[in-house]
């Protein structure tokens, strides 16, 4: 193995221990499981068992339900027997926050039980305090006293364990040592493996959960090499991004944090965690699992065929260039480049719309892509959301454009532009180093980093490399298409070449949901890497895109699929956190704890709020588990008592038990008191 995954160049899964969850065998090859959570009162055994059905019915492999307390843990009997009468069979686990004797009694029931690190043993005060080594190793005796003996109980009942920390919710002990860091959560999960296997104990999985995606791929990511460095194996990973949120936003930071590790083989079972029922959520698992297969031969997954009945193309230097690794995976740092223009540089990254395939090009298009005319004042409205430049293939425009948008043409078309400071030309490779004509000031470049192209040997790499014009423009068809460009970029980094970068993906997929995990799989995966100064997303052909199917068992319906490709550009950016265009909403899935109707509160809440740009708002169920997993949010919304609802400025209580009635009226207030509110 080499740092964290088997390959940075091809598909190729990442070994892990066989646990066994009930019937259910995980890691070790098997397929990925999908899987969700209840939403229902745990002490409502037949909305539970009902809900249970649905998840199931819908293709969840395990599910799992909230115990807070011992009478919660002893329902699950209830629960079990209920859904085993009615002819289900799907492992239970039990999901444990503070309470050892709920976990004691879960693990004699269900088939897993799931324990927080971060709360099993500790009480969070929010105290830094300073161990010494000796006072620190202290902490782990008492750690290892409070939790063994939750260990042998699942060892002599065969029930599985999943450590899941979040990042949330650490406890003061690792966020004195370590912060609020990846390798902090990485060090609170291997506290509790390390006693776990001292017990012999192994029927393990791990979690490193985020809502900030980012946090989240790192911390998987150094938690593999830190099994691997300390026991020589690595235990099944579950993942999921926590607090995703709802509709697009909540589907493409889950499909960014997810399927960045999926693509590197790093993933056994997945939960995305949305505010919708959950059953929702098991369609958008399918989606995300779907993309790797496995082999009839040897049950291995793999990655599907392409088009062209080929598995998967080489990118030239194979798993070499990871010996020849420029950057490192384990933390972000964004890859150094020039500003063309306003690409690259200190740039946030810029959006580009494919309008190519539009035959007449009318300023209603550009409605689409952020930019609304008003023929009365003759103005033009722009949005936050707004593509910086537009792609028309050969089309020249035959009205005036807003101010801030730019258009990219083929090079025959710049010829012929009269304004050369509204258009720029793109040129193959070939073409920009036989072109006679360039522009002063941007020359897009297409560079394809499919095929067995010798990243060593590209025969461009001169003309093109670090001239101060030139924007490199990757693409890749191959079907491990984001491994191909990042070796590219790889390359780029090692041979100090700066010329800033638009990643260009199409996707050959069917569906809005389908498309839209794609575009933030393959892009989300590589701002993750701090590579990509722009983003242009599209289509494999004009037919796909006509006959975008919004209906059947797809949750997102498109009217507009450039407005559709737009937004999922900007959102993509967003969830990176590389460009910030619009408010950020930080919800839990809602659980049995949940205080208040989430779904309901959060479309309440958005729809006031929405225009807050950059402003992070966290609407979290219970105060037991809320304020810890609201992670950096700026203002916290959390169900405190029924009907009551406390109101948080970052992690400080402000207001507490408002009545839920004006709790959105005071929540309002608070941001006024702030100064981050603006008027619409
Ligand atoms: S924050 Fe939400 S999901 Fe987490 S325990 Fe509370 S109600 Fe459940």
């Amino acid at each position: 193995m080499q740092l964290y995954c088997e390959s940075l160049t091809h598909y190729k899964r990442l070994a892990t221990r066989e646990v066994k969850i009930g019937d259910l065998l995980l890691g070790n090859f098997h397929p990925i499981r999908v899987q969700t959570m209840t939403t229902t009162d745990t002490m409502d055994t037949i909305a539970t068992v009902e809900q249970s059905i649905r998840c199931i019915e819908a293709g969840s492999e395990l599910v799992r339900i909230t115990a807070p307390s011992k009478k919660e843990a002893e329902n699950l009997l209830n629960i079990k027997n209920e859904l085993r009468k009615r002819g289900y069979s799907t492992p239970l686990v039990a999901d444990i926050h503070f309470t050892p004797n709920a976990a004691e009694i879960a693990a004699r029931i269900v088939e897993k039980v799931r324990v927080n690190p971060g709360n099993y043993v500790d009480k969070k005060k929010f105290e830094q305090i300073e161990y010494t080594d000796a006072e620190y190793a202290e902490e782990i005796d008492r750690i290892r006293d409070r939790f063994t003996p939750l260990v042998k109980i699942c060892k002599e009942y065969g029930t599985a364990m999943r450590i899941g920390t979040n990042h949330g919710s650490l406890s003061d002990r690792i966020m004195s040592r370590y912060g609020d860091t990846a390798m902090g959560m990485v060090e609170s999960a291997m506290e509790f493996l390390r006693i776990a296997r001292g017990e012999t104990y192994h029927n393990i999985m791990l979690s490193m959960k985020s809502s900030n995606p980012l946090v989240m791929v790192e911390a998987y990511r150094l938690l593999v090499k830190t099994m691997f460095d300390e026991f020589g194996e690595c235990y099944p990973l579950h993942l999921g991004v926590t607090e995703a949120g709802d509709g697009e936003d909540g589907r493409i930071k889950s499909a960014i944090g997810i399927g960045t590790l999926l693509e590197d083989g790093i993933g056994d079972t997945i939960r995305v965690s949305l505010t919708e029922d959950p059953e929702f959520e098991i369609p958008v698992c399918k989606d995300l699992v779907k993309r790797y297969e496995r082999s009839p031969k040897d049950g291995k997954t793999e990655r599907p065929k392409d088009a062209a009945g080929k598995r998967e193309n080489s990118s030239g230097l194979a798993d070499l260039w990871t010996s020849r690794l420029a950057y490192s995976p384990f933390e972000y740092k964004r890859r150094e480049t020039f500003a063309v223009d306003n690409i690259g540089g200190k740039h946030v990254p810029v959006v580009v719309a494919d309008l190519s395939k539009i035959e007449k090009i009318t300023p209603v298009h550009l409605q689409s892509i952020g930019y609304t005319y008003d023929g009365i004042t003759d103005k033009w409205t722009i949005a936050d959301a707004a593509a910086d430049y537009v792609f028309t293939g050969n089309q020249l425009l035959d009205f005036a454009l807003p101010g801030t948008l730019k258009v990219i043409v083929y090079p025959a078309a710049w010829e012929l532009a009269e304004d050369k400071t509204k258009y720029f030309p793109i040129y193959s490779d070939s073409g920009y180093a036989d072109a006679e004509n360039k522009s002063a000031r941007i020359n897009f470049v297409m560079v394809d980093c499919s095929g067995e192209m010798e990243l060593n040997n590209y025969p461009y790499f001169d003309q093109l490399a670090n001239e101060p014009s030139v924007v490199l423009c990757l693409s890749s068809t191959n079907s491990n298409a984001m491994q191909s460009v990042r070796a590219m970029m790889n390359e780029l980094i090692r041979r100090s070449v700066k010329n800033p970068v638009v990643l260009i993906t199409d996707s050959g997929w069917q569906t809005p949901d389908e498309h839209l995990i794609h575009f933030a799989t393959e892009t989300g995966a590589l701002f993750l890497e701090g590579m990509g100064d722009g983003i242009c997303l599209g289509y494999n052909s004009q037919a796909q895109m006509e006959n975008i199917q919004s209906s059947g068992r797809t949750y997102l319906e498109v009217k507009d699929i450039y407005q559709f490709t737009n937004n999922t550009a900007f959102s993509i950016l967003q969830a990176t956190r590389t460009r910030i265009s619009k408010t950020e909403y930080i919800s839990c899935p809602s659980c049995g704890r949940t205080l208040f109707d989430l779904q309901e509160t959060t479309a309440k809440i958005r729809a006031v709020t929405n225009h807050l740009k950059g402003v992070k708002i966290a609407i979290m169920g219970c105060i037991v588990n809320g304020p810890g997993e609201m992670a950096d949010a700026d203002f916290g919304y959390v169900g405190s008592g029924p009907g009551k609802i406390t109101l948080y400025r970052g992690k400080e209580v402000i207001k507490r038990n408002v009545n839920s009635e004006v709790a959105v009226d005071e929540l309002i207030n608070l941001i006024k008191e702030s100064d981050a509110w603006v008027e619409v």
